[in-house]
């Protein structure tokens, strides 16, 4: 377990607008005067630093950039309309067309989507491999490979990856470690592990309210620029920013993160816990017997738990569906893809959140029928939660 605070990091930020405001004001303008043509050509020139134009940066959206940086450990950040404009502007700045990148199979369903079929259109080849198999992963590098991109935490089984192998593979091939960290902020820094990239869906925990959609992309200054730059950067010309009103939003969201995730892994070990008092197959990353404890434990920083997130067996897709109905009705939460809500939200992975995955691809890498994801809420009374579940399940017959 590692001693960095990126709750402290954020909190140690100061808000100088100039109107002395607690939280940051809301740019609202696209377009931004200077006082001369002079000035103006300079800032044009990269000679000076100044807000520009909104489609480039605001000061809303650079103050929630920097906190996120703060977060990450990074010099640098961008925030975008989404987490797939992050993923995709990452990808297509790192890649040309000819070059080569290696995922995992169970990336994010729309990333997955991305690098199987969109990437075809530019000619960038994509090796898919069981990311935690490290041989597989060394067998896939080719000359022309740029980038291994993965999740810290993946659907649908909540595998963990080998952030320090993976990294060590792709800096000794001159490649970059990309990591999506969406599942586990706060738990794992990544750049201290390795990554020279990290990207999130702020539309999940972050946020965590579920009124939005929004994503990040952190790194070095050097690649912020190279981003930005007026010419060739990615997140220049495909246009993915965010609103600022959105920005404010989750800056203001952010400094209740830690309190959230917190409270997201106590409940998520309890009714981990209890299922498997109970028999169901359950995977959850804080839990002693699962395979991949170990490795979370020594990425982890201190404080933060596991995270909120349980997958489950329940045997078929049908049990499972009657099983996510119920435990609607009685308010347990909400039949919902999506993740790191205030509220419980589950869904069926193979037929929602990872139903891009071709159905033999499923059954390979260990998606069954009755596999069954849960975001486990903020519940205050989570025993009572867990009374509600367990009834259920017994009134299934699945215990
Ligand atoms: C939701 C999600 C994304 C995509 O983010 P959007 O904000 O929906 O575009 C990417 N990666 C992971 C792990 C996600 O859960």
């Amino acid at each position: 377990m590692n001693n960095f605070n990126p709750s402290k990091a954020i909190f140690a930020i100061q808000n100088t607008d100039q109107n002395r405001g607690v939280n940051v004001s809301i740019s609202d303008s696209a377009t931004f005067y200077f006082p001369t043509a002079q000035d103006m050509e300079a800032t044009f020139n990269g000679e000076v630093e100044a807000f520009l134009y909104s489609r480039h940066s605001n000061s809303t959206n650079q103050a929630l950039s920097n906190a996120l940086a703060a977060m990450e450990d990074t010099e640098a950040g961008i925030v975008t309309g989404s987490g797939m404009a992050a993923i995709t502007t990452v990808i297509l700045h790192l890649c040309n067309s000819g070059d080569h990148l290696i995922t995992s199979h169970t990336v994010y369903g729309g990333s997955f989507a991305f690098m199987k079929n969109w990437l075809k259109k530019v000619n960038i080849d994509v090796t898919f491999v069981d990311i935690i198999n490290l041989d597989e992963v060394k067998a896939a590098v080719k000359p022309n490979t740029k980038m291994i991109y993965t999740e810290t935490m993946a659907n649908p089984l909540l595998n963990i990856a080998d952030l320090p192998a993976l990294a060590d593979i792709a800096h000794s091939n001159n490649a970059k470690l990309v990591v999506d960290n969406t599942f586990t902020p706060m738990i794992v820094t990544p750049k201290h592990h390795g990554a020279d990239i990290i990207i999130y869906s702020l539309t999940k925990f972050v946020n965590g309210k579920n009124d939005m959609v929004g994503g990040a992309i952190l790194c070095s200054k050097e690649m912020f620029m190279d981003l930005l730059d007026l010419n060739h950067g990615t997140a220049m010309l495909l246009g993915p920013v965010m609103d600022s009103l959105r920005s404010s939003m989750v800056l203001k969201n952010l400094y209740t993160l830690h309190i959230r995730m917190q409270q997201h892994s106590k409940n998520a070990i309890f009714i981990a816990k209890k299922l498997k008092e109970k028999g169901i197959k359950v995977c959850y990353p804080g839990l002693e017997s699962d395979k991949n404890y170990k490795l979370i434990t020594t990425l982890m920083n201190k404080g933060y738990g596991y995270g909120g997130m349980i997958a489950m067996d329940l045997g078929t897709y049908e049990k499972g569906a009657e099983f996510l109905k119920i435990l609607q009705e009685k308010g347990v939460g909400y039949l919902a893809v999506s993740l790191g809500y205030f509220k419980t939200l589950f869904s069926n992975s193979g037929h929602s959140t990872s139903s891009e995955v071709p159905t033999e691809l499923q059954e390979k890498i260990g998606i069954k029928p009755g596999l069954t994801r849960f975001s486990v809420g903020l519940d205050d009374d989570i025993e009572a939660t867990w009374a509600e579940i367990e009834n259920t399940l017994k009134e299934i017959k699945l215990i």
